[in-house]
C-alpha cells in the first residue's frame, strides 16, 4: 500500500462540478489500495478577491488580520471536497493547518513551515479516510493563523509528503506537466519528461509559477519524489528528478522562465569610494525590500552609476529611499523604469557548453531586442528587457534553442 499526497491548484477546484471530478480522481486513487492525503487550494479567483477586499479597507492591511482572512479560501474548498467524497461513498475528513499543526514562523503572509506533527493525519488514514487538508496555512507557536506566500499549497503538499514519508508528492494542476516554457506565451512549448531539481529551483525562482520556489526546496531538502500533473486528463507527468536524464544529456538548456514583477532603478554620479554600495543598498534592506541584480559602472572623474532591481511592488518605495540617498551623497540624479521582464535560460547542460550567453544575445538582437541588464551563474543566463518584448523574446529563444523540436 502507497502512502500518496495529491495537491489540486485552485482551476482543479475552481467549481462544483470540478470539485465532483477531483474526488471521483481521489476516490479512484485510494480504491486502487493506497492511503491519500489531499491538499487543496482556495477557489480559482478566492485568494485575489479575499486580497482585493482586504485592500478596500484598509492600505496596506494588517498583515495578521490578512492571514485570518486568507486562510478561509482553502477552509471552504477542503469542506466541500470531503463532502463530495463521501457522498461518493468515499469515507473523508478535512482538516485545516491549525488542526494538523502545520508549525510555522510568524511572518505573516509568507510564513515559513517548521514542523507538522502528522500523528492526527496518520490515524484517519489509518481508520481507512481520505485526508483533506487546507493548503497555504499555518499556525505560529503562539496559535497565530499565518500563510504561506501565493502558491503555497505547494509547499503544504510537499511538507506534508516529508513529514508523512509519503512515496510521491503529486501536484495536480491545469497544464500536464512542467513545460519547456510557460505555454501560454509560447504554445509551441514542449513538456519535459523529467526536470532536475537545480534545474526546477531555478526556474522556479526566476518566475515559472508552475511550482512554488519554497516546495521545490523542500522537496530537494528531505527527498521527496516530485511530479507535476494535469488534473484534467491522464498522463505521467513530469518527475523532478536528482539525477539528470542521461537521454538530455544534449540538452543545452532544458527551459526558458521569465518574471514581470520587476523594476530597476539608477543612481546616478555617485563617488565611486569604499562604503558607497552599502550606502545605497543599506536603507533598501532596512525596509525589507529584495534588491535581484545589482550593477555598478566603472569610475569616470570619480563617480560611478548603479543599478539595481526590485519586485515591481516595491518600486515607489525604492525609489523613495532612493532619492533621499542620492541628496545625502550628492548624486546626478536618480531614474527608474518599472516596465521591464527578466527572460531566464535554464539548464544543467550549461555547465559544459560554451557559447550559450552569445547564442541569446544574438537572437534577441535579431528581433530588434535591446537587453538593459545580464547576470550569469552556472546553470542560467538572465537579461532584462523591456516588457512589451516579454512574449517575442521568449518564442525568439525558445526557437534558438531548439526546444520546439522533440
Ligand atoms: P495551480 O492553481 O494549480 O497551483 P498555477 O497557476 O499556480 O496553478 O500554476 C500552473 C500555471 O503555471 C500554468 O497554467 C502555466 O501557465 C504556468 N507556468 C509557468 N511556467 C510554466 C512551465 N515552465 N511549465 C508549465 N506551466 C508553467
Ligand atoms: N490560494 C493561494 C493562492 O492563490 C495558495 C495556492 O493556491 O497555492 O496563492
Ligand atoms: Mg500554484
Amino acid at each position: 500500500m502507497a502512502l500518496i499526497v495529491q495537491k489540486y491548484g485552485g482551476t482543479s477546484v475552481g467549481s462544483v462540478e470540478r470539485i465532483q471530478a477531483v474526488a471521483e480522481k481521489v476516490k479512484a486513487s485510494a480504491e486502487a489500495g493506497n492511503q491519500i492525503v489531499v491538499v487543496v487550494s482556495a477557489m480559482s479567483g478566492e485568494t485575489n478577491r479575499l486580497v482585493e477586499l482586504a485592500q478596500a479597507v484598509q492600505q496596506p492591511p494588517n498583515e495578521r488580520e490578512l492571514d485570518v482572512l486568507l486562510s478561509t479560501g482553502e477552509q471552504v474548498t477542503i469542506a466541500l471536497l470531503s463532502m463530495t467524497l463521501d457522498a461518493l461513498g468515499q469515507q473523508a475528513c478535512s482538516f485545516t493547518g491549525a488542526q494538523v499543526h502545520i508549525r510555522t514562523d510568524s511572518a505573516h503572509n509568507k510564513a515559513r513551515i517548521q514542523d507538522i506533527d502528522g500523528a492526527r493525519v496518520k490515524a484517519a488514514l489509518d481508520a481507512g479516510k481520505v485526508v483533506v487538508v487546507a493548503g497555504f496555512q499555518g499556525v505560529d507557536e503562539q496559535g497565530n493563523i499565518t500563510t504561506l506566500g501565493r502558491g503555497g499549497s505547494d509547499t503544504t503538499a510537499v511538507a506534508m509528503a516529508a513529514a508523512l514519508k509519503a512515496d510521491e508528492c503529486q501536484i495536480f494542476t491545469d497544464v500536464d506537466g512542467v513545460y519547456t516554457t510557460d505555454p501560454r506565451v509560447e504554445p509551441k512549448a514542449r513538456r519535459l519528461r523529467t526536470i532536475t531539481f537545480e534545474e526546477m529551483l531555478e526556474m522556479a525562482s526566476l518566475g515559472s509559477k508552475v511550482l512554488q520556489i519554497r516546495a521545490v526546496e523542500f522537496a530537494g531538502k528531505y527527498d521527496v519524489p516530485l511530479r507535476v500533473l494535469s488534473s484534467f486528463e491522464d498522463g505521467e507527468g513530469t518527475l523532478i528528478t536528482f539525477e539528470d536524464d542521461p537521454t538530455m544529456e544534449k540538452a543545452k538548456i532544458s527551459g526558458i522562465a521569465f518574471n514581470r514583477d520587476e523594476a530597476k532603478l539608477t543612481i546616478m554620479g555617485v563617488p565611486d569610494q569604499p562604503g558607497v554600495a552599502h550606502k545605497i543598498l543599506g536603507p533598501v534592506a532596512e525596509r525589507n525590500i529584495e534588491v535581484d541584480m545589482i550593477v555598478q559602472n566603472i569610475s569616470q572623474d570619480g563617480t560611478t552609476d548603479f543599478t539595481f532591481t526590485v519586485n515591481r511592488g516595491d518600486f515607489p518605495k525604492a525609489m523613495d529611499i532612493l532619492r533621499r540617498t542620492a541628496k545625502e551623497l550628492g548624486a546626478r540624479e536618480v531614474v527608474g523604469d518599472d516596465n521591464i521582464v527578466k527572460i531566464s535560460l535554464v539548464g544543467v547542460g550549461m555547465r559544459s557548453h560554451a557559447g550559450i550567453a552569445s547564442t541569446m544575445f544574438q537572437s534577441l538582437a535579431d528581433e530588434g531586442i535591446n537587453i538593459c541588464l545580464i547576470s550569469t551563474s552556472e546553470i542560467k543566463v538572465s537579461v532584462v528587457v523591456q516588457e512589451k518584448y516579454l512574449e517575442l523574446g521568449v518564442r525568439a529563444l525558445h526557437e534558438a534553442f531548439g526546444l520546439t523540436e522533440a
